[in-house]
C-alpha cells in the first residue's frame, strides 16, 4: 500500500524524535519511522538512559560505602539484580512510553520498522511481521544513529565478550571485567561494575584517558578511577582475544609491542561507534557518505539530495544525545523555510563518572594546537565550601579565555555534579558572556556553582577564597 506524508524521518532517537515532534509543532504531515515500540532510540533504550540509571546506583553505593567515614553505617550493601534490572527497565519503560505519548498527542503517525529509500522521494518501510508499507514523502531526514564499532582484534562470538548494550543488560556482575577502551562508554561502565563488585581492569590505546579532553580535568577522574579498579592500562591494547573453559584469554599489547596474556571472566569492548549510515537505497539517491561512512551535510543539515536531510551521530562528531536534537531542529527549520543554520558555539560534553567531567566552548588543548593565546583559570574545589561539605574537595573549575576581549572562550569542570554544573558555561559562551559578567553574577552559597564565579574571580587576582602572594614590587 502507499502512503504519502510531507515528512519522512527514518530513526526515531533523540534526532529522530525532536524532529518529528518540531515538524508536527510547526503543522507539518509527519510519520516517523523506527523499529522499537516507541521512540527513543539508542539514547533512552541501550545509551544515555540505561546507563546513567545503573550509574545513579554505583553513586548511592560509593556514598553508602563512603558515609561510613561519616559516621554513617549501613552495613554491606547488597545488591538484587533482579530487581535492578526491574528498575532500570522501568526508567525505559516510563521514559519511551512518555514519547509514544507525545509522538500520538501531536497526531503523529508512528510506523513499526526498518525504513530504506526507494529514491529521492520514497521510502519502504518493513514491519517486524514483514508487511511492507510504501511511503512518497517531500522531505526525509535520516537519524538512523550509530553503532558499537568491532574491529577484527576484539570480535570474539561469546557470551563472555560484550559490547555496551550487552553490559547495560547487567546479565550478572562478573568476578574480573576487562574494560577495552577508555573513553565514555569504557570509563562509565567500568565505574559502575567497579561499584556493583567486580575487579575491573581498563586498557586504553592512547596515553591518556578519554583523549582530547584537558589532562588536568582528567586527571581528577583519573586518580579515582585507579583507586577503585583493579588496573588502569594506557597505551595498551589487545592483540587477540581466545574463550576459555573459565573466562576469556586476552593478550595485551603495551607501546613497545611487549605482549602478555591474562584471563578475565568478561571483556567489554568500548572502542568507539560506527554511524549507521549504510541505509538500504542509499545508493540511488545523490547522497554522499565520507571516508568514516558519517553522511555528509551542509550547516543546515542537507544532503547533497535536496529533499533528503540528515541529523545526529549518522553525520558525525560529537555522537551525543544533544547535538542530535539541536540539529534535528536545524533540519526541520530548514525545511519548513527558515533562515537558520546549525552554528553553536559551545556544544557541552558530560562523562558521568564519578567524579564527572564535563567541558564546553574551546579547550585548552585546542587552543594550544591551535596556537591560539588564551589566558587559563583555574579554580580548585579544595577551596570550595560546598565540595568540603560533600566530602568531595577533588574537583576543579576552569574558565578559558580571550585576554584581550576578556571574552569567556571555554568552560571546563572536574568534580561531583560537573554534568549540571556545566549550562552555565554554556549559556555564558552562548551570550558572549565576558569573565567580569561572570564574576558580578551573585552565585548561591553554598553551592558548587560558586566555583564558576569564583574562578572568573581568580581571573582578576581577587578570589575570596584563593590566597594569592602579592609580587614584591
Ligand atoms: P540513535 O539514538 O542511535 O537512534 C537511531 C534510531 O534509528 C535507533 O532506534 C535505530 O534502531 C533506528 N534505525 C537505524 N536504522 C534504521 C532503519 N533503517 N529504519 C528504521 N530505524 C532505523 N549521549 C549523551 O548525550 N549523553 C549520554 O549520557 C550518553 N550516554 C550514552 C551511553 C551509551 C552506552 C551509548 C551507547 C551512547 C550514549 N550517548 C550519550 C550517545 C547517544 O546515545 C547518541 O549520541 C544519540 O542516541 C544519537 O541520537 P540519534 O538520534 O542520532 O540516533
Ligand atoms: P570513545 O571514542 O569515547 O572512546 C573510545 C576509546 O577507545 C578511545 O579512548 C580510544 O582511544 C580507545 N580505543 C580505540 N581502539 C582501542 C583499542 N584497540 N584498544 C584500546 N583502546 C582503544 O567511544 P565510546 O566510549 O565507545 O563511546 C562512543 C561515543 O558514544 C562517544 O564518543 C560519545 O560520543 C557517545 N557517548 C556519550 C556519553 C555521554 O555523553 N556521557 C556516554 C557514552 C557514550
Amino acid at each position: 500500500m502507499t502512503n504519502s506524508t510531507q515528512l519522512a524521518v527514518i530513526g526515531g532517537g533523540p534526532g529522530g524524535y525532536a524532529a518529528a515532534f518540531l515538524a508536527a509543532d510547526l503543522g507539518m504531515q509527519v510519520t516517523l519511522i523506527d523499529e522499537a515500540g516507541h521512540p527513543g532510540g539508542v539514547c533512552l533504550y541501550r545509551g544515555c538512559m540505561p546507563s546513567k540509571t545503573l550509574l545513579h546506583v554505583a553513586k548511592v553505593l560509593t556514598e553508602a560505602r563512603e558515609a561510613r567515614a561519616w559516621g554513617v553505617d549501613f552495613g554491606e550493601p547488597s545488591v538484587d539484580l533482579d530487581r535492578l534490572r526491574t528498575w532500570k527497565k522501568g526508567v525505559v519503560d516510563r521514559l519511551t512510553g512518555g514519547l509514544g505519548q507525545l509522538s500520538s498527542q501531536r497526531g503523529i503517525t508512528y510506523l513499526r520498522g526498518r525504513g530504506e529509500l526507494v529514491d529521492s522521494t520514497a521510502a519502504r518501510v518493513t514491519a517486524p511481521d514483514g508487511d511492507r508499507t510504501d511511503l512518497a514523502f517531500e522531505h526525509v531526514i535520516l537519524a538512523t544513529g550509530s553503532r558499537p564499532a568491532s574491529p577484527p582484534a576484539l570480535s570474539l562470538e561469546s557470551d563472555r565478550v560484550w559490547d555496551s548494550t550487552r553490559a547495560l543488560e547487567l546479565p550478572e556482575v562478573p568476578l574480573s571485567l576487562l574494560v577495552v577502551g577508555g573513553g565514555y562508554i569504557g570509563l562509565e561502565l567500568a565505574s559502575v561494575y567497579a561499584a556493583l563488585g567486580s575487579a575491573v581492569t581498563v586498557v586504553e590505546l592512547t596515553p591518556g584517558l578519554l583523549p582530547g579532553a584537558d589532562r588536568d580535568l582528567i586527571s581528577v577522574v583519573a586518580r579515582r578511577l585507579e583507586a577503585v579498579c583493579e588496573a588502569v592500562l594506557l597505551e595498551t591494547t589487545v592483540a587477540g582475544l581466545a574463550e576459555e573453559a573459565d573466562g576469556v584469554r586476552v593478550t595485551l599489547q603495551g607501546a613497545g609491542g611487549d605482549r602478555s596474556d591474562q584471563r578475565f571472566d568478561r571483556v567489554l569492548v568500548a572502542v568507539g561507534r560506527v554511524p549507521n549510515s549504510d541505509i538500504p537505497g542509499l545508493e540511488r539517491t545523490g547522497v554522499q557518505r565520507d571516508a568514516r561512512g558519517f553522511v555528509v551535510v551542509d550547516g543546515q543539515r542537507r544532503t547533497a539530495e535536496p529533499t533528503i536531510f540528515a541529523v545526529g551521530d549518522v553525520v558525525g562528531e560529537p555522537m551525543l544525545a544533544h547535538k542530535a536534537s539541536h540539529e534535528a531542529r536545524t533540519a526541520v527549520e530548514a525545511i519548513a523555510g527558515h533562515k537558520t543554520e546549525f552554528e553553536p558555539a559551545a556544544i557541552p560534553a558530560v562523562v558521568f563518572t564519578d567524579p564527572e567531567v564535563a567541558w564546553c566552548g574551546l579547550t585548552e588543548a585546542q587552543a594550544k594546537s591551535e596556537g591560539r593565546t588564551v589566558q587559563v583559570c583555574r579554580y580548585p574545589w579544595a577551596a570550595s565550601g560546598r565540595a568540603v561539605t560533600l566530602d568531595r574537595p577533588a574537583g576543579v573549575t576552569k574558565l578559558i579565555v580571550d585576554p584581550e576581549s576578556e571574552q569567556l572562550l571555554g568552560v571546563g569542570i572536574a568534580g561531583t555534579g560537573a554534568g549540571e554544573l556545566i549550562a552555565e558555561g554554556v549559556v555564558a559562551i552562548e551570550m558572549g558572556a565576558t569573565v567580569s559578567d561572570l564574576r558580578l553574577c551573585i552565585h548561591p552559597h553554598p553551592t558548587l556553582s560558586e566555583t564558576l564565579m569564583e574562578s572568573a574571580e581568580v581571573f582578576f587576582g581577587q578570589s575570596t577564597h584563593v590566597y594569592r602572594p602579592k609580587r614584591s614590587r
